[in-house]
């Protein structure tokens, strides 16, 4: 059984103390002291003992992630009197004192590996897990985790590891390790370290002790996999979800390249990862690797969201969904009605395939003509130059491109001309909230509405499949607007 170890750094023993009382008050069951952080180690230690959890001290060293420079004799003098007092020991593998380790008794001692740079290949791992596991009662390596290759090496060295009925607890530091503290269970380790509020981390990617307790043994993991991902909002808004819907889980953040696509799923494999999004640049190339696709990814040759329904992967888009809540929110039929939509990307997929679908007659252009034939041909639209585009009148506009988006060029990819009272114009680009085509369909008294509510109906859809749970838009439009005033 997973148990929650609150990592208590403090400058001295009266502080520690008194942190270490409101961590227990709080859920806290098991303790780590980093007396390395201290400037002067205590004299006394009896008030520790008054602590009733399991007690863990440790002095760990610089080159291994610590503060501790002194020399091994006091180092030994001092965990010695740890040991007497009632802690467990943790002492750095390969450490001389390791040699000593069985004159602790009856502590009981924890072998630690710390790699702060780097993840090294599974039988490295696994290496190390023997060698902490040969000298100790519990083992305990920890990595930097930095890309998803990392991730699997871990995942799968620990499934590895877990054969041998050894006790350790396994550790992915930063942001892309955190699945393996959300899952510290499901990793099968001993313990999960926390810190005892956010912003007192002694690790990076380190999970706040209210966050672990919320999130329990088995939390509902989901995520979203992409490169970049910098600006994604949708962790924010899908973490908001989970709290509302009082649903224990958590959306995490997941930069995975072309490359490493099997090893993403591997992963998703090992630990049961219930779902992920899906962004550029992998919403085509991971739709022959999932077990199946629903019929409006098939058709779309895209997915958004990929749902794991007990060990199969099944793909899905919910970017249509997105898009059709967005006309029905602004009491649009698109019925019989004329559309022209501007790109010929992933989103015109989406808007194509919704207006085709709904007896709309849809007009396509693009940069790059021959992609928007191709599109028109899947979605039985019409490609259109931008010339022939600008004599036509349409009710409807949906820009697709990313100009006007943050970061790009804050223009238009077609004439104002095209832009007429009364029309349905729609940006799917969300920052800023006003581009400089919804500026000027305003000008001309048209409705203009921006990406925001496509962004949000999407992520409503993709986390009912996930969890079985509905939630407000308002939820999802409040962490939007916090993240984008
Ligand atoms: P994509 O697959 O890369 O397609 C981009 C399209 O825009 C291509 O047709 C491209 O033309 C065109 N384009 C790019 N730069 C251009 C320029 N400088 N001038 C004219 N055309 C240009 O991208 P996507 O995934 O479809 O995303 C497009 C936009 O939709 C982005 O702004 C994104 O933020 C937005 N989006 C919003 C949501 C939402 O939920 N609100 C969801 C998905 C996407 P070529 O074919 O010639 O390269």
């Amino acid at each position: 059984m997973t148990r929650i170890c609150v990592a208590i750094s403090e400058a001295d023993a009266a502080s520690a103390i008194a942190v270490a009382r409101e961590a227990i008050a709080r859920g806290a069951e098991c303790l780590e002291f980093r007396f390395d952080h201290m400037p002067m180690l205590p004299d006394d230690l009896t008030p520790f003992q008054q602590l009733e959890v399991r007690r863990i001290a440790t002095l760990r060293e610089r080159e291994q992630g610590g503060e501790w420079e002194g020399t091994n004799e006091k180092k030994w003098e001092f965990l010695w009197r740890a040991a007497r007092a009632g802690f467990d020991i943790d002492l750095e593998l390969g450490h001389p004192l390791v040699n000593r380790a069985h004159l602790l008794k009856p502590a009981k001692v924890i072998v630690s590996y710390h790699d702060n740079k780097k993840t090294p290949q599974v039988a490295r791992i696994i290496e190390s897990l023997v060698e902490c596991s040969a000298r100790s009662d519990m083992a305990k390596a920890a990595y930097s985790v930095r890309t998803m290759h990392d991730l699997a090496q871990l995942v799968e060295a620990t499934d590895w590891f877990s054969l041998s009925r050894e006790r350790y607890t396994v550790i992915g530091m930063g942001e892309m390790g955190m699945v393996t503290r959300v899952l510290a269970h499901r990793m099968g380790s001993v313990l999960s370290y926390a810190s005892v509020s956010p912003g007192k981390e002694t690790a990076p990617g380190q999970l706040d002790l209210e966050t672990s307790k919320w999130l329990g043994k088995e939390p509902v993991v989901t995520g979203i996999i992409g490169n970049p991902l910098d600006h994604t909002l949708s962790p924010l808004m899908h973490n908001a979800a989970f709290r509302a819907a009082a649903v224990r889980g958590v959306y995490l953040k997941w930069v995975t390249m072309v490359d490493e696509l099997e090893d993403f799923l591997d992963v998703v494999e090992v630990l049961g990862i219930k779902g992920f999004n899906v962004t550029i640049p992998h919403k085509e190339t991971i739709v022959p690797l999932l077990d199946r696709v629903d019929p409006v990814a098939e058709r779309l040759g895209a997915v958004n969201t990929v749902v794991n329904e007990g060990g199969s992967l099944v793909g899905r888009n919910t970017d249509v969904i997105g898009v059709e809540r967005t006309f029905e929110g602004h009491g649009v039929d698109v019925k019989g009605r004329t559309a022209l939509v501007l790109g010929a990307g992933g989103a015109s997929r989406s808007v194509l395939s919704f207006l085709m679908s709904k007896g709309a007659d849809a007009d396509i252009t693009n940069r790059t003509m021959g992609k928007a034939e191709s599109l028109a041909k899947t979605f039985g639209a019409e490609a259109v130059t931008a010339r022939v585009a600008e004599e036509k009148a349409y009710d409807i506009i949906v820009n697709c491109t990313p100009l006007g988006m943050k970061g790009f060029p804050q223009e238009m990819s077609i004439s104002p001309h095209v832009l007429r009272e009364g029309q349905f114009v729609m940006d799917t680009v969300y920052n800023p909230p006003v581009t400089p085509l919804l500026a000027e369909a305003a000008r001309k008294n048209a409705i203009a509405v921006n990406g925001k509510d496509m962004l949000i109906y999407q992520a409503l859809a993709s986390f009912e499949m996930w969890t079985g749970k509905a939630v407000d838009y308002e939820v999802m439009d409040k962490a939007f607007r916090e993240a984008l005033p």
